[in-house]
């Protein structure tokens, strides 16, 4: 059995007193003992409010974005040393909404997945199809370019007791849409991926945590995470709001 985990992408939502309450909600929600992890991705501009609340207890918070130069003239980017001074542990990369409207490539995201691991954080790497791409039929050729793009970390000694890296299945067409995919269509998406990390390394295959993005939601939270291959979610708009959030994460349990 690998743990489940359950993340909040709150993408570019949120002030500080918004933050405030969510985190506050959640701890007071008592999920520690049910859920191994719970990880909230907020801007950066929360991620200090969130630190402040969360330090100290299970819960685990991260940035949704970094770039791969430690320090520089580089306007209005974050370095993954910068996200480790917030206690960050996780930081997403390579998240749809990066690829499409902020042109990021696979070389790109292999690069901040690089960057990422050298500076002691846990990538959260998404990969996923579009809706065209999954009606054209090219839903696996899709996954296996863009796992195959990170080969280098796929095959990283990460050396620790946990994996180095955590991948999310977050299929572009059930992004934000209310449309989620079905725990069949996810769970055959998940295993395939899986098999092309087997390709590379077994051993890290079968630890591997895999998680769902998508339209997650308290009603089919559950169903989701039942699959063989879900190792838990990775949240958008649910994420927003405390209760939904909460019944979420005890759908994990
Ligand atoms: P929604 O849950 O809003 O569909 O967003 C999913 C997502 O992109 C999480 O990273």
């Amino acid at each position: 059995m690998r743990p489940i985990m359950v993340a909040g992408n709150w993408k570019m939502h949120g002030l500080s007193a918004d933050a405030q309450h969510l985190t506050q909600s959640i701890l007071d929600a008592g999920l520690e003992p049910t859920v191994p992890e719970v990880v909230l991705f907020p801007p950066f501009t929360l991620l200090h409010t969130v630190s402040q609340v969360a330090k100290g207890t299970a819960l685990r918070w991260g940035g949704q974005n970094l770039f791969w130069e430690n320090q520089g003239a580089y306007t209005g980017e974050i370095s993954g040393s910068m996200l480790r001074d917030m206690g960050c542990r996780y930081v997403l990369v390579g998240h749809s909404e990066r690829r499409q409207l902020f042109g990021e490539t696979d070389a790109v995201v292999l690069r901040k997945a690089q960057a990422a691991l050298h500076t002691g954080l846990i990538p959260v790497i998404c990969v996923g199809e579009t809706g065209d791409e999954r009606q054209e039929g090219k839903t696996n050729a899709v996954l296996r370019r863009q796992i195959e793009a990170l080969t280098p970390v796929l095959e990283h000694q990460g050396g620790g007791h946990q994996p180095h890296l955590v991948l999310a299945y977050e299929p572009v067409w059930a992004i934000g849409t209310g449309l989620t995919a079905t725990p069949e269509q996810a769970e055959e998406a998940h295993a395939f991926i899986r098999s092309l990390v087997a390709e590379h390394t077994p051993a890290l295959a079968k630890k591997l945590l895999i998680l769902y993005g998508g339209s997650v939601k308290a009603n089919n939270a559950a169903a989701l995470f039942a699959a063989e291959d879900i190792d838990g979610g990775l949240v958008g708009g649910a994420s927003l709001q405390a209760g939904e959030f909460i019944q979420i994460c005890r759908a994990a349990h």
